[in-house]
C-alpha cells in the first residue's frame, strides 16, 4: 500500500503469560455503572446503560511492574481518577480484563454535560486510558465478584466490588452490541466505583482489581 505517510503504530497491550500483544481497535466506556457513583453525580442510580468512547491511542499503557508516566493533560484544573474493570474482546468473545483507568478533565465534562454537549474534550483526550496488562479468562479469578479499589499516594480514595455493577459484564455487552459490532481487540471499560476524585502533578495511583494486578500511574 502506497500511504501519503506511515502509517500510525498500533497501539496494544500487554497480556499475562503470553508475549503476544492485544491490538487495540476501539476503547468503550460505560456511564454511571455504579449506583454509589451514579448517586455522587447527582443521578438516581437506575437508567439503561449509556456509552461514550475514547480513542485507541488514548491507551497509556503500563507494563507488568511498571510505572507509567501521565502527563498532566491541558486545558483542565480538575483531572479526575475513575478505577476500572476492562473487559477484553478477542475472537471468540471474552479474551481476558484488565485494570484501567477512565481519566477525566472533570471540569471540562461538566461544562459539556451543562451545555448537552459531547464529552469528548472531557474524557477522549490524549493518555487518558491508563490500563494494564490484560489476563485470560482462563487465568483470572471470579472477576465479576472482585474486589476493585484505586490509592492516591497510598491512601484509599476508591473501594468496592465488580459485584456492585448496576449492569454486569454480559449485560453491558449485550448493549453495546444492539449499537455497534465488537470487534477483536475492542477494550470496554465497565463503569468506576463511588469516590472519585481529583489529582494533581506528583500523585501516584495504584490501582487494582483481585486476580488482575495491579495499576501504576504517576501523573507528571
Ligand atoms: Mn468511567
Amino acid at each position: 500500500m502506497d500511504y501519503l505517510f506511515a502509517p500510525p503504530a498500533q497501539a496494544s497491550v500487554a497480556i499475562v503469560g503470553s508475549a503476544q500483544r492485544f491490538p487495540v481497535h476501539r476503547i468503550y466506556c460505560v456511564g454511571r455503572n455504579y449506583e454509589e457513583h451514579a448517586k455522587e453525580m447527582g443521578h438516581s442510580g437506575r437508567e439503561p446503560p449509556f456509552f461514550f468512547m475514547k480513542p485507541a491511542d488514548a491507551v497509556l499503557h503500563a507494563e507488568a511492574g511498571q510505572t507509567v508516566a501521565m502527563p498532566y493533560p491541558t486545558l483542565t484544573s480538575n483531572l479526575h481518577h475513575e478505577i476500572e474493570l476492562v473487559v477484553a474482546i478477542g475472537t471468540d468473545g471474552i479474551f481476558g480484563y484488565a485494570v484501567g483507568l477512565d481519566m477525566t478533565r472533570r471540569d471540562l465534562q461538566n461544562d459539556m454535560k451543562k451545555q448537552g454537549r459531547p464529552w469528548c474534550i472531557g474524557k477522549g483526550f490524549d493518555a487518558s486510558a491508563p490500563i494494564g496488562p490484560i489476563t485470560p479468562v482462563a487465568q483470572a479469578d471470579d472477576v465479576a465478584n472482585a474486589g476493585i479499589y484505586l490509592q492516591v499516594n497510598g491512601q484509599d480514595r476508591q473501594r468496592s466490588h465488580v459485584s456492585q455493577l448496576i449492569w454486569n459484564i454480559a449485560e453491558t455487552i449485550e448493549q453495546l452490541s444492539q449499537a455497534w459490532t465488537l470487534q477483536p481487540g475492542d477494550l470496554i471499560f465497565t463503569g468506576t466505583p463511588a469516590g472519585v476524585g481529583a489529582v494533581v502533578r506528583g500523585d501516584t495511583l495504584v490501582g487494582g482489581i483481585d486476580g488482575l494486578g495491579t495499576l501504576s500511574v504517576r501523573v507528571e
